[in-house]
């Protein structure tokens, strides 16, 4: 089997040996490990049925006991001690690849060009290897562009391990190209359908799926939402010494997939049918490559989006030099220099306590009077101790100045009186809060708040169920909902309770499958 086939699963070898290795896009081949009897072939994409990251060759013949994606995913369930130590070396197995910078696509491009950042935030956020040759300083990536007679108009380039070339795609292109996601079966309905990956619906996922109901998740981005993007999350109960949003997050991927929830990422949903066009209990949502699915259900934890700064050119210098998310990735774009950074909610806090271990200095300017009116007291403090954090207070960007998407220099205003201030800083990063996501809701008679936030529950006039919106059928939670707390535990905690809410809904209507993995009824 070579990387970028579809894999048949997780391989138990009965007889002989098979090669572990990657190979890069001149074809030399590194061996990663050697499989004998009673070892097993398989990481995490065997566990959704996406193809290999790596090569697999036999030495000699070989017997194997092939186990396909869906037993395998009944597997560990049903064996939970077996069940743990499989999960746990598929998980490491992947962790290895990305550790290693080994198996995925390549990214041919120049380190600090905005798509070469987009293209590899987008892989790094949904836990996918990936390798990079930078064209300013890589011989090999020079040749590679002659070799494929690249103009620079369409850089970067990806090769795709099935060998396929991608000139500076979309997301949702090399996604496509690398079997993270495929067509959904239109005919298909499920018991629910979960817009957007974040903890809420990640939440729902979990729940719903390990209690029997088939479910779809769509997100537009990746997993794991604006919680991904946070650096280190401290208030999460169980988690003592904190732990990162993308790594909480990416266990909740995981055991979704477990309990075999279909995921569609990125996949952006477009719009939700009128109440006149449901029929038969049947929801249809329209995505944006113009595919239709269907549910009994749908739960929406669309969530929220960043809020951009009123600065004339802002729009000319994201993603290179304006920044929404303080990942490694931009941490190392910026490192042992001077940033700024606007905001004073804790992801604003979080994020100058990260940048400041990377940078040499971290301006944060505040709208307000002080940082304690909006952010946690830890924060606050912590903030107060590092040496190379400025606050200011009352301070608003006035101007950006640069040129082909870097910027040069920042100039803002501290206090009502204060004189403009000019600093050559090349990064700017925006934490100042969020809208929801409920534009692709117009015309479905989801009843929304002035603020653009989904009424729910007893926000609606009669009896509704808690989070059903103003649709039966139609269920909101987290940041997306009108009045909910925005917190990673409130998102997780409104998932797992919808579930209830859906049960209901669904056994009312007479619609829930009966067990897990049972054909849908069907209700025509
Ligand atoms: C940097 C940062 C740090 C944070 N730190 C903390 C913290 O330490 N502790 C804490 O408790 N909270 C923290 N928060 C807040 C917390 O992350 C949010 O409250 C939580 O993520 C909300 O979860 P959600 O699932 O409701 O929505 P989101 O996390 O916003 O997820 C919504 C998802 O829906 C997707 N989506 C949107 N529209 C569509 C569409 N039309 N089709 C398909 N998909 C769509 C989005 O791509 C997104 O992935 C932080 C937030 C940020 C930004």
């Amino acid at each position: 089997m070579k990387a970028g086939e579809l894999g048949h699963g997780l391989a138990i070898i009965l007889s002989g040996e098979v090669n572990v290795t990657r190979h890069d896009f001149l074809d030399n081949h590194t061996p990663i490990t050697v499989h004998g009897v009673g070892a097993f072939l398989g990481e995490l994409a065997q566990l959704a049925g996406r193809p290999a990251l790596v090569d697999a060759y036999a030495q000699g013949p070989v017997d194997a006991l092939v186990i396909p994606p869906d037993q395998l995913r009944a597997l560990l369930i049903a064996e939970a001690e077996l069940g743990e130590r499989i999960m746990r070396a598929l998980i490491l197995r992947r962790v290895g690849l990305l550790e290693a910078g080994s198996g995925g696509p390549l990214i041919v491009g120049r380190t600090s060009n905005s798509d070469v950042l987009r293209l590899e935030g987008f892989l790094r956020r949904n836990g996918h290897p990936q390798q990079r040759l930078d064209l300013e300083t890589d011989t090999c990536a020079k040749a590679l562009i002659e070799r494929f007679h690249i103009d620079p108009g369409q850089l970067p380039i990806v090769l795709c391990p099935s060998g396929q070339l991608l000139r500076n795609p979309t997301e949702a292109e090399l996604a496509r190209c690398i079997g993270l996601v495929g067509p959904i079966d239109p005919d298909r309905v499920y018991d629910a359908i979960v817009v957007g990956a974040g903890p809420a619906g990640l939440a729902t996922a979990v729940y719903a799926a390990s209690e029997g109901l088939s479910v779809l998740v769509l997100d537009c981005r990746a997993f794991g939402g604006q919680a991904g993007a946070s650096a280190r999350i401290e208030n999460y109960l169980g988690f003592p010494t904190g732990i990162s949003g993308i790594a909480l997050m990416a266990r909740a991927y995981n055991q979704a997939q477990k309990f075999g929830v279909e995921m569609a990422i990125p996949d952006e949903v477009v719009a939700l049918d009128g109440v006149g066009e449901t029929q038969a209990g049947r929801f249809r949502l329209k995505l944006s490559n113009d595919e239709r699915i269907s549910a009994r259900s749908v739960v929406i934890a669309s969530g929220a989006r960043y809020r951009r700064l009123p600065v004339a050119g802002l729009e000319t210098f994201e993603g290179s030099s304006v920044h929404y998310w303080a990942s490694p990735i931009e941490a190392k774009l910026c490192a042992g220099q001077e940033v700024a950074l606007v905001g004073a909610g804790n992801s604003a806090g979080q994020a100058a306590v990260y940048l400041a271990s990377q940078v040499s200095k971290v301006w944060l300017l505040v709208r307000g009077r002080d940082l304690a009116s909006r952010m946690s007291r830890y924060l606050v403090d912590r903030i107060a101790s590092l040496s190379n954090v400025e606050v200011l207070t009352e301070a608003y960007v006035t101007g950006l100045e640069g040129r082909d998407g870097t910027l040069d220099a920042i100039r803002w205003h501290q206090g009502r009186s204060g004189p403009e201030v000019r600093k050559a800083i090349q990064h700017l990063f925006l934490f100042i809060g969020a809208e929801p996501n409920t534009d692709w809701l117009s015309g479905s008679g989801v009843e929304l708040d002035p603020r653009g936030f989904i009424f729910t529950g007893t926000q609606i006039p009669g009896t509704r169920p808690v989070f059903e919106t103003s649709r039966r059928g139609v269920f909101a939670i987290g940041d997306v909902r009108s009045g909910s707390v925005k917190r990673v535990a409130a998102a997780v905690g409104e998932g797992a309770q919808v579930v209830a809410a859906l049960h209901g809904y669904l056994s009312a209507s007479n619609l829930q499958m009966s067990q897990v993995g049972a054909p849908p009824l069907s209700v025509d």
